[in-house]
């Protein structure tokens, strides 16, 4: 076995050789520093662990519940986030573009051809070209409701919270790359793509950490992994910016510009996502001052 072979624990980023042993055995190399850090997450790693499950991982088929939800859901618009006057706002769609019309976009099929084939293994793509990125847009739809998506809290959620916030993060890299011709339909070919694997994995446990942080933050406690979550979601930025491994220029560019914070993980960043926030405003505001001035300048040289 390759001993040499060191990565960033996926909790702490600290460089380590350990690897989870049983997705190494899928030819997966997800590293944790300490039996500690793989614990912590584990609620949420054990549920795509080990051959079988991991490469190419395994999401729960959606269950008739879910399947209702997005049906009762059909014509809403839906949402998005949007920074506006560098404050973040959560600003609706054009109300044209429902999930029905998402579905389509993705699918290239109508809207009922989808539903009337979405349910099943997740990975199971003869029907369906694109049915894990269908599956995870159609998980994240519920949250179109901007109130409801601010007031979401882990309670609220139940135990669907980590597959659908992982959904929702993985719809928004995959749309991302749609919507930069990096990937198209119908070839998506998500489950042969080498970086699907490492991307599910690690956007599922950056949920857990988010979850994790939201728990304790519910119970009054103190955010004592808030920095954690926040170096996480840090990281996860980076490996996507770089291209998740790919070293290929064009998803370099492509997901260069890709946001992955949900509102839940804002939530969860507290204080810290305050911070983030008024670095933007401030920043913002000098901005608008410089230009102020040169515009003032540029009047007076003109007279
Ligand atoms: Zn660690
Ligand atoms: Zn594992």
């Amino acid at each position: 076995m390759d001993t040499q072979t060191t990565g960033e624990c996926l909790v702490c980023g600290g460089e380590t050789k350990n690897r989870c042993s049983r997705c190494l055995e899928a030819g997966l190399d997800l590293f944790f520093c300490s039996p500690e850090h793989q614990k912590l997450v584990w609620f949420a790693h054990r549920l795509l662990c080990g051959p079988g499950k991991a490469n190419p991982p395994v999401l729960p088929p959606l269950s008739r519940e879910e399947i209702d939800e997005a049906r009762a859901l059909k014509e809403t618009p839906l949402a998005s986030r949007a920074l506006q006057d560098g404050i973040e706002k959560i600003a609706p769609f054009p109300s044209e573009f429902t999930l029905a019309v998402q579905l389509e976009n993705m699918s290239v099929e109508s809207f009922e051809f989808v539903m009337k084939h979405i349910d099943g293994p997740v990975n199971d793509c003869t029907v369906l070209s694109g049915k894990p990125l269908l599956v995870a847009a159609l998980r994240t739809a519920r949250y179109t409701n901007p109130v409801e998506i601010v007031a979401l809290t882990p309670n609220a959620l139940g135990s669907r919270f980590l597959i659908d916030h992982t959904s929702a993060l993985i719809s928004t890299v995959i749309t991302t790359l749609i919507n930069y011709r990096i990937l198209e339909q119908p070839t998506l070919r998500l489950l042969e793509r080498p970086w699907w694997a490492p991307l599910v994995h690690r956007l599922l446990i950056f949920s857990a950490l988010v979850q994790v942080t939201l728990e304790v933050s519910e119970e009054g406690k103190p955010h004592k992994i808030q920095g954690r979550t926040y170096a996480a979601h840090q990281r996860l930025t980076k490996w996507l910016k770089g291209g998740m491994g790919t070293g290929d220029p064009a998803y370099q560019q492509g997901l260069a510009r890709v946001d992955i914070v949900t509102p839940a993980a804002y939530k969860a960043f507290g204080p810290v996502h305050h911070m983030l926030m008024d670095i933007v405003r401030i920043s913002y505001e000098h901005t608008k001052k410089l230009e102020a001035e040169a515009a003032q300048s540029a009047g007076q040289s003109s007279t």
